[in-house]
């Protein structure tokens, strides 16, 4: 890219005052300044026209400026744009509990509205610890994961995230100490093997006592290194926690909605979590949102107990504007029939992707639902990919090895096939580049 593009689409005020996401000030690169998005484009400031491959981070699942979705948000804007929650109720979030308890995996049933996915994990810990205190068992406090997970950057979430990728070596023992399983083994198709299974039974049998719950992301480890593993993996885990009295917590941030091939990724083992967040999609991109949902057992035994209330009440808890475009988002998805549709985005992808793996410099490609991984032998130059995406017109923003894409649902099949063979040259351009340096 030549200087003066370059400075067309840059901001010197964002460069010196505005912190970006895990970025220094300055970056060590500019931010890209955009002026407007529709549809599945995103526009720069100079007019270039970017195709969304990342859906923002999972949540634009309906590309940008919907109409339906701006209706939803207008009409609500018109009666009220906040109220508290403490005391007061309002049908937004009574149409959206409804609506969830609709799709959700059966046996939840009761919801906390978070104002972003780190405080759903929040309150997922919270209620597990809380659940286990009033259930009498209160040696049961700390939690458990895998390697490779990632579930937000609060500082218990963090906790619970892979200790390398999520720096726990940083913030030396100020964090709580948890406990790691290996990563799930990798391949969505592949059976667990006998060790597989007894390395996590041992496990359980070694520290369940200790344990509240149980943290995971179902199927797709995401920002920890798009990860697809096994649904047996996830069954294993559910009989495991019944056995073990520790809750299974689903984190379906990234998943739900349908990115995984099903509605939510706990469908592909045919389990309910006891705890489920849920984020990203929720409002299809529009609003920061969230939620927590646990089952009846765990809602009725904390307010039971001799402690009844809950322990967290964020000021924005359970907004109206979210709601009602959350509303207007899951009735898209359903309108959709979003396992035909990601199936058939999972089959273009699968395809136009397929060349990539013979390139030298990538270690492997790999698609579930509508996530396609092209991982790389090694980290990515940021600088030098991010000048070849907006060249070839493109919006794409991998981490480390992992370059991957997660279209917006309303992709066209064309659309698609352009983001594909672009990110196809892109990778092409840049392995060819690096080999040569
Ligand atoms: C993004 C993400 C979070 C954190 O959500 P924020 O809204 O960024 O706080 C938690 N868990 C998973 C699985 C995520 O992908």
């Amino acid at each position: 890219m030549t200087t003066s593009a370059t400075n067309a689409i840059h901001s010197d005020f964002d460069q010196q005052h505005l912190w970006h996401p895990y970025a220094s000030l300055p970056p060590t690169y500019p931010n890209i300044v955009i002026d407007h998005a529709d549809g599945v484009y995103i526009f720069t400031e100079d007019g270039t026209r970017l195709i969304d491959g990342m859906s923002s981070w999972w949540a634009s699942v309906h590309g940008y400026n919907h109409p339906k979705l701006n209706a939803a948000i207008t009409k609500q804007l018109g009666k009220m744009a906040h109220v508290m929650f403490g005391g007061l109720t309002h049908q937004p979030a009574i149409d959206l509990g409804k609506k969830l308890l609709d799709i959700v995996p059966a046996g939840l049933d009761a919801i906390f509205y978070a104002d972003s996915g780190s405080i759903a994990v929040e309150v997922a810990l919270k209620m597990a610890l809380q659940y286990q205190v009033a259930a009498a068992r209160p040696s049961k406090q700390q939690f458990a994961s895998t390697h490779s997970g990632y579930y937000g950057d609060t500082w218990h979430a963090m906790s619970v995230c892979d200790p390398v990728t999520g720096m726990h070596s940083l913030y030396g023992n100020q964090l709580p100490m948890q406990h790691f399983v290996p990563a799930p083994p990798m391949g969505f198709e592949r059976d667990l093997t006998q060790n597989e299974r007894d390395e996590l039974t041992t496990f359980f049998a070694e520290n369940s006592d200790k344990l509240a719950g149980f943290i995971i992301e179902p199927i797709i480890q995401g920002a920890g290194g798009m990860r697809f593993y096994s649904p047996q993996y996830l069954q294993l885990l559910r009989q495991l926690c019944d056995e073990h009295d520790v809750l299974l917590i689903a984190d379906e941030i990234a998943t739900g909605f349908g990115r995984s091939g099903k509605l939510f990724a706990c469908e592909h083992a045919n389990i309910s979590p006891d705890i489920m967040t849920i984020g990203k999609a929720l409002t299809g991109g529009y609003m920061t949102f969230a939620a927590t949902l646990c089952t009846r057992t765990v809602a009725d035994t904390i307010s039971q107990s001799n402690y009844s209330a809950l322990m967290h009440g964020p000021t924005f808890m359970g907004n109206p504007l979210a709601c009602a475009v959350a509303c207007a988002s899951i009735d898209l998805i359903l309108f959709y029939d979003i396992e035909v549709r990601t199936a058939n985005m999972q089959s273009v992808m699968e395809q136009q992707l397929a060349p990539a793996a013979l390139l030298e410099g990538v270690a492997e490609v790999r698609c579930l639902g509508a996530v396609a991984v092209i991982e790389l032998d090694d980290a990515v130059n940021m600088p030098t990919f991010q000048s070849l995406l907006i060249e070839n017109g493109i919006w794409v923003r991998p981490f480390g090895k992992l370059v991957y894409i997660m279209p917006p649902f309303v992709i066209t099949d064309a659309e698609l096939v352009t983001l594909c063979q672009s990110l196809l040259k892109v990778v092409t351009l840049y392995l060819t580049q690096q080999g040569q340096k």
